[in-house]
C-alpha cells in the first residue's frame, strides 16, 4: 500500500503573504484534498530578528481568507475554552531540541563537523539527480566554487540553524511525502536531497511551481500591483474568486470551464498538469473573476458578504429591516463591484434623506434651476402612483417625458442625483422602488427646495 500523502506550506514570516506563496499554499491544499492527504502548515521562523507575531498573523489571515485551513499542528486552544481542539501551525522557533538532536546524529555519523564555531555538513561530491514532478529530470553538479569546498554550514556560529537544515529535518520529522514549492527553490534541492540521504531517509517527491510574473514579464516584487494577499482583502475581492484565479495561474483543468470553486478544482487537480512555463498576473482578469463569482452568488450570501462592509463604513444596516437591506444589495449584486466600492454604491439607501453624500459635479450638472420644474412634475406623478414599483415608476417618468416633449435624460439624471446624490449607481427605477415612496418624495422635495449648492 502506498504511503498516505502529506504536504506542507512552509512560509517564512516576511511581513506579507505574496501571491506566489498563496498559490503555493493553494496547490498544496489542492493536492492534499485530491488524494485525501494531509495539509500541514509550518512557519519557518528560525530567524528571530525578522519574525514577529504580526508577520505570522498576516500569513494566517491570508490563508484563512482564502479558505486554506491546515489539517494539523500542536494544539493551541485552551482545552476547556471555546477554541478547544484548535491547532496552530508548527513553528520552527519551538523545535530547537529536535534540530539539536539531528545535528548530533549527523556528527555521530561523521557527516557533520565543527568549523570555526559553526557546524558544517559534508555535502556529497557526486551530482544530485532527481525527477521533479513538474519540471522533469533535474541534474545538479557542484559549481566551480563549490568544488573547492562543497560542504555548507547547517548551524551558524551564533547557534542558529540554517534554512536548508531545518527545512529538511522538519520535512523528515513531519513525514512529508511531496514538497510542492516555488521554482526559486530548485537550486536548493540538491542540498536538501543530500541531507535526506545523510539521515538515511528517502527524499520526498519534489514539485517546483513556475513563478508568477508581472504582466510585462518582469519578476514580481512585493510593491507590484496585486503582489500581496492583503491588497485583495483591502480591495474587497471575493475570496473564492481569488482562489479560482490563483488555480489558473499555472494550472488548467482538463475538464474545461473557467469558473469553479477550489473544492471543484481539488477533484481534478494533478501535479503533472501544472504548467512548466511562468504564469503572468493579470489584474483585469482577476476583476472579471470577481465579477463572475459575485454575480452567481445566492442573494442571501451576497447580503452576508455586504453587511459587514457597510457596517465598517458606518452605514448601520442593522437599523433597517432585513428585507430592505436585501433589496438594496440586490440592486448592485449584478454590477460585480469590489466590496470596497460597495458603500459608495449603496450608501444612499441608509443615509437620512437630508444627509446624502452629494457628488458636487453630478449635483452641479443635474440639479440646475432648469431641472426644478421638471422635478416638481415628476414628484406629482410619482405621488399619484397606485403602485410604487419599478415598472410603474419607469412608465410614469417616460409618460411625463412624452407629455413635456423632452427626452428621458433631463428627467432621469436630476431624479437620480436627488435620490442618491450621485450621477451613477444602480438602476434608477429599481432603486426608487427599494427606497419607497416616502423617501423618494422627501428627497425630490429637498432637491426642489434647492439645497444650498
Ligand atoms: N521558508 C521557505 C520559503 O518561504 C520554504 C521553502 C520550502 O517550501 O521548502 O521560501
Amino acid at each position: 500500500m502506498s504511503q498516505p500523502v502529506r504536504v506542507r506550506f512552509a512560509p517564512s514570516p516576511t511581513g506579507f503573504l505574496h501571491i506566489g506563496g498563496a498559490r503555493t499554499a493553494l496547490f498544496n491544499w489542492l493536492h492534499a484534498r485530491h488524494v485525501g492527504g494531509t495539509f500541514v502548515l509550518r512557519i519557518e521562523d528560525t530567524d528571530a530578528a525578522r519574525n514577529t507575531q504580526e508577520a505570522t498573523d498576516v500569513i494566517l489571515r491570508g490563508l484563512r481568507w482564502l479558505g486554506l485551513e491546515w489539517d494539523e499542528g500542536p494544539v493551541t486552544g485552551d482545552p476547556t475554552g471555546p477554541s478547544r481542539g484548535a491547532h496552530g501551525p508548527y513553528f520552527q522557533s519551538q523545535r530547537g531540541d529536535i534540530y539539536r538532536k539531528r545535528v548530533q546524529e549527523l556528527k555521530d555519523r561523521g557527516l557533520a563537523y565543527d568549523h570555526e564555531g559553526a557546524v558544517k555538513f559534508r555535502m556529497q561530491r557526486e551530482p544530485v539527480i532527481f525527477q521533479d514532478q513538474i519540471i522533469g529530470e533535474i541534474s545538479r553538479a557542484l559549481t566551480d566554487r563549490e568544488q573547492a569546498d562543497p560542504d555548507f554550514v547547517i548551524i551558524r556560529s551564533d547557534g542558529l540553524p540554517v534554512f536548508h537544515f531545518v527545512n529538511v529535518v522538519d520535512d523528515l520529522e513531519m513525514g512529508i511525502t511531496h514538497v510542492i514549492r516555488g521554482e526559486d527553490h530548485v537550486s536548493n534541492t540538491a542540498k536538501h536531497i543530500a541531507l535526506f540521504r545523510a539521515f538515511g531517509a528517502t527524499p520526498p517527491a519534489y514539485a517546483h511551481i513556475p513563478l508568477i510574473l508581472n504582466p510585462d514579464g518582469s519578476k514580481m516584487s512585493k510593491r507590484d500591483q496585486g503582489a500581496t494577499i492583503q491588497a485583495y482583502i483591502d480591495a474587497g475581492f471575493y475570496p473564492a474568486a481569488v482562489a479560482n484565479y490563483l488555480c489558473l495561474l499555472g494550472w488548467t483543468p482538463k475538464e474545461g470551464g473557467e469558473f469553479f470553486t477550489k473544492e471543484d478544482a481539488a477533484r481534478h487537480f494533478a501535479l503533472c498538469d501544472v504548467h512548466r512555463s511562468n504564469a503572468r498576473f493579470d489584474m483585469k482578469k482577476l476583476e472579471h473573476f470577481h465579477f463572475e463569482h459575485v454575480r452567481r452568488l445566492p442573494p442571501a450570501e451576497f447580503v452576508e458578504l455586504g453587511r459587514p462592509v457597510l457596517e465598517r463604513a458606518g452605514l448601520k444596516p442593522e437599523a433597517f429591516p432585513a428585507t430592505y437591506l436585501a433589496n438594496a444589495l440586490a440592486t448592485v449584486q449584478e454590477k460585480g463591484k469590489l466590496l470596497s466600492e460597495l458603500p459608495g454604491w449603496v450608501d444612499f439607501y441608509f443615509l437620512p434623506d437630508d444627509a446624502l453624500n452629494f457628488d458636487p459635479e453630478a449635483k452641479a450638472k443635474a440639479l440646475t434651476p432648469a431641472a426644478r420644474p421638471l422635478l416638481e412634475k415628476l414628484r406629482e406623478r410619482f405621488a399619484a402612483l397606485p403602485d410604487f414599483t419599478s415598472p410603474h415608476l419607469e412608465a410614469a417618468l417616460k409618460q411625463l417625458a412624452t407629455d413635456l416633449q423632452v427626452k428621458a435624460g433631463p428627467l432621469v439624471q436630476p431624479c437620480r442625483v436627488a435620490c442618491t446624490g450621485r450621477g451613477v449607481g444602480p438602476s434608477l427605477y429599481h432603486l426608487m422602488e427599494v427606497l419607497g415612496r416616502d423617501r423618494v418624495l422627501r428627497r425630490l422635495d429637498l432637491a426642489i427646495a434647492g439645497p444650498p449648492v
